[in-house]
C-alpha cells in the first residue's frame, strides 16, 4: 500500500512538475530539478532509517532478487564463502544464487524445522574462511521474523525486504543490507542498499560495472540511467514517514497492526491457527490457517467481498496471509479484525 496522500500528491505533479514543462518522466536525469528530487530521497533514506555516517545509500535496479547474486558477486572470492541462515523461501532462494557464484552453504536450515522459527543463539555454524552471514530479517511467506541477530563475529548481510522501517537496523553489526522498495517504500523499481563504505575497497572489481557496489556508491546511483519514477514515489514516501514520527512510529504502529491480528487467532478458540513459534512470529506478514482449504478459500473470498483484498496466502503454502506494511492504516487492521470474528461466527 501507498498512503493515499502521496498517491494524491504524485498525481498532482505528474503532468508539470514544478512550472518545467514537462512531467518528471520525461526529465533528464542530469537535470538539476532531478537532481535535487535524487539527492532528497538519498539523503532522506539515511535519516529515515537513522544510518551512520559510514554507510552509503545506493539504489539498484533488480529488486531484492538481483542483490542474491550481487551480494556473493561482490564479496565471494576462491578463498572465502557466504553463510546462509536458511530460514524459508527467500533465504533458499539467496542461497541458491549465491551457489552460482562461489562457495556458498546452509550454517543453520530451517526447512524442517516446526514451528518455523528463526535459529537460537548458538544453532548457527560458521564455517572456517567464512566473508559473510546473509539472513533474511524476515520470512514475507513464511511470516517468520529473525528476533535475536545471530551472534557471529563475521559481518552480516541482510535481506530486510519485508520489514523496511518496521524496527531500527542494528548497524553497527551490519556490512550491507537491502530490500526491494515495493512493500514499505514504494512502487516497484529498485532496491534500497546500504552499505559500510570502507568494505567498498574490498568488493570484486571483476564484474561487469552495473554489478558493482563501488561504481554505485562512486556515482551517487547515477552511474546509469536511474528509475526516476521509483526513486520520486520513494522520496515522497520517505517524507511521509519522517512527517508521521519517523522509524519510532512506524515501529509502534508496526507492533500494534500485528498485535491485533495475533490476538484474534489466539482468542479464536484454535479456528484461526499460526503456525510460527511465538518469539519469530512476523511483524509484517501475519500468517493463518483456518481448518481446511475449503473454508480458507472461502475466508479470503468473503473477505474481498468486503474490500479485504489480497489476504491468499503464497501460492507455494496456501492459507491466509494478511501483510501490514508501513502504509496500511489502523482501521485497515480493525476491519480485518471485525471480519474475522464475523467469519468465525457465521462458518463454524
Ligand atoms: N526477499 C524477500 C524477503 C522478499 O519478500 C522478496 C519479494 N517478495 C524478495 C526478496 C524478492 O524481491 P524482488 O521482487 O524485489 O526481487
Amino acid at each position: 500500500m501507498l498512503p493515499e496522500s502521496i498517491l494524491r500528491e504524485a498525481q498532482s505533479e505528474f503532468f508539470e512538475l514544478s512550472g518545467s514543462g514537462m512531467s518528471l518522466l520525461e526529465m533528464s536525469h542530469r537535470s538539476p530539478l532531478y537532481d535535487e528530487i535524487h539527492e532528497g530521497a538519498r539523503a532522506r533514506s539515511k535519516s529515515v532509517f537513522e544510518v551512520p555516517d559510514e554507510f552509503e545509500v545506493l539504489f539498484i535496479q533488480g529488486g531484492a532478487m538481483l542483490q542474491f547474486s550481487m551480494v556473493p558477486m561482490n564479496f565471494l572470492a576462491d578463498d572465502v564463502s557466504g553463510a546462509y541462515v536458511d530460514s524459508g523461501a527467500w533465504a533458499s532462494k539467496a542461497l541458491a544464487d549465491a551457489r552460482m557464484y562461489g562457495e556458498a552453504y546452509a550454517a543453520w536450515d530451517g526447512s524442517d524445522v516446526s514451528p518455523s522459527r528463526m535459529p537460537d543463539q548458538g544453532e548457527v555454524e560458521i564455517r572456517p574462511d567464512t566473508r559473510y552471514l546473509h539472513v533474511t530479517s524476515n520470512e514475507t511467506i513464511g511470516g517468520v521474523r529473525m528476533v535475536e541477530w545471530p551472534e557471529v563475529d563475521i559481518p552480516l548481510i541482510g535481506d530486510m525486504s519485508s520489514d523496511y522501517m518496521s524496527r531500527p537496523i542494528p548497524w553497527d553489526r551490519f556490512d550491507l543490507v537491502y530490500g526491494g522498495v515495493q512493500k514499505n517504500l514504494g512502487p516497484a523499481g529498485m532496491a534500497v542498499v546500504f552499505v559500510r563504505r570502507s568494505i567498498l575497497e574490498e568488493t570484486s572489481k571483476h564484474l561487469g560495472t552495473y554489478l558493482r557496489y563501488d561504481i554505485h556508491a562512486d556515482n551517487r546511483s547515477l552511474f546509469n540511467t536511474p528509475p526516476v519514477f521509483t526513486i520520486w514515489m520513494t522520496g515522497k514516501m520517505l517524507s511521509w514517514i519522517e512527517s508521521e514520527g519517523g522509524l519510532a512510529e512506524m515501529e509502534r504502529r508496526t507492533n500494534q497492526r500485528a498485535a491485533k491480528v495475533y490476538d484474534a487467532i489466539d482468542s479464536s478458540g484454535g479456528y484461526y491457527t499460526n503456525p510460527v513459534a511465538v518469539r519469530d512470529r512476523s511483524l509484517t506478514n501475519v500468517v493463518f490457517n483456518l481448518a481446511n482449504a475449503e473454508l480458507e478459500t472461502r475466508f479470503v473470498a468473503q473477505a474481498a467481498k468486503n474490500d479485504l483484498v489480497n489476504l491468499k496466502g503464497h501460492r507455494s503454502v496456501g492459507g491466509v496471509r494478511a501483510s501490514l506494511y508501513n502504509a496500511m492504516p489502523m482501521a485497515g487492521v480493525d476491519a480485518l479484525v471485525a471480519f474475522m470474528d464475523d467469519f468465525q461466527a457465521g462458518n463454524v
